[in-house]
């Protein structure tokens, strides 16, 4: 009987943490290398760790920051305080980027607001032809960023997309994605205990949230070539409002796609083909 174990899940959920035995479980086996189930208990030394760690997700930090990596699509990213945990709803936006370059060889690809890479990476390792660049303005993402992009050919770029557009050669971009900051100014005040752990600029899209989807819509269709996509991902009940704005600055083709959550997660919006 691992009473230690059985110690850990009672203290996870006495801070309600959200599935205390699977978090437990994850905390357990990355200290110990060891399954909680078949395990007698940890060591001295093992249960000296294990115990901040404890004390660290009771305080509803998230366990993606205290494993310091975390899966998404079918490779690992490094995570850790500082930087937007990579999360399963991003996963459709990446899939969507990759189904809209499948016949374009060697695609220029940007990732706007990058955070770990996660997308951008995900679209490298589609398509190894792939020119692809990651943009991330916050020096905490940034070494996360780095190091994920490590040895992978993807380029990292510090920068403000704000300004950094100025910088892009017109129609030289086959396609744009981004998971940018798209939280309310309501929505940042009632925050998860673990999301408020997370990095408010990437979270924080502005009074209405849509501060991210202007800009995007407004000034980075310069450097898209006629037909290419802008992907971007959304808050789930903000699809009408976004397809809107893509209407207004003269995007074409627009539409929502679901994530594996069944909500609205994903807009592409078309930059128009050259008529004549
Ligand atoms: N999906 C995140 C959340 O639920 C928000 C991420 C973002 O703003 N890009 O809190």
């Amino acid at each position: 009987m691992n009473t230690a174990f059985q110690a850990l899940c009672a203290r996870l959920q006495a801070a309600s943490v959200p599935d205390a035995r699977f978090d437990a479980a994850q905390l357990y086996r990355f200290v110990t290398r060891r399954d909680p189930r078949l395990d007698d208990g940890p060591t001295e030394a093992e249960a000296a760790r294990l115990d901040v760690l404890a004390a660290r997700r009771a305080a509803r930090e998230p366990l993606q920051y205290l494993l310091g990596e975390w899966d998404f699509l079918d490779f690992t990213l490094k995570v850790g305080p500082g930087v937007l945990c990579p999360r399963a709803d991003s996963e459709v936006v990446c899939e969507a980027a990759v189904e809209l370059l499948r016949d374009v060889a060697a695609p220029v690809v940007l990732d706007l607001c990058a955070g770990t890479g996660c997308l951008g990476l995900g679209v490298a390792r589609a398509y190894p032809d792939a020119r692809v660049t990651c943009v991330e303005k916050s020096p905490e993402a940034w070494r996360y960023l780095t190091a994920n992009t490590a040895g992978t050919g993807v380029q990292t770029v510090q920068a403000d997309v704000f300004s950094w557009y100025t910088a892009l050669s017109p129609e030289s971009v086959d396609l744009i994605l981004s998971n940018p900051p798209y939280l309310t100014a309501q929505e940042m005040a009632a925050l998860m205990p673990e999301t408020a752990h997370e990095p408010a600029m990437a979270l924080d899209g502005g009074t209405d949230g849509l501060d991210f989807y202007r800009l995007l819509c407004a000034r980075y269709g310069t450097a898209l070539r006629p037909g290419g996509w802008l992907v971007l991902e959304i808050g789930c009940d903000q699809a009408a409002r976004v397809l809107a704005l893509g209407r207004q600055y003269g995007w074409q083709n627009g539409c929502c796609r679901k994530d594996y959550g069944g909500n609205d997660r994903v807009i592409l919006l078309q930059k128009p083909q050259k008529s004549g």
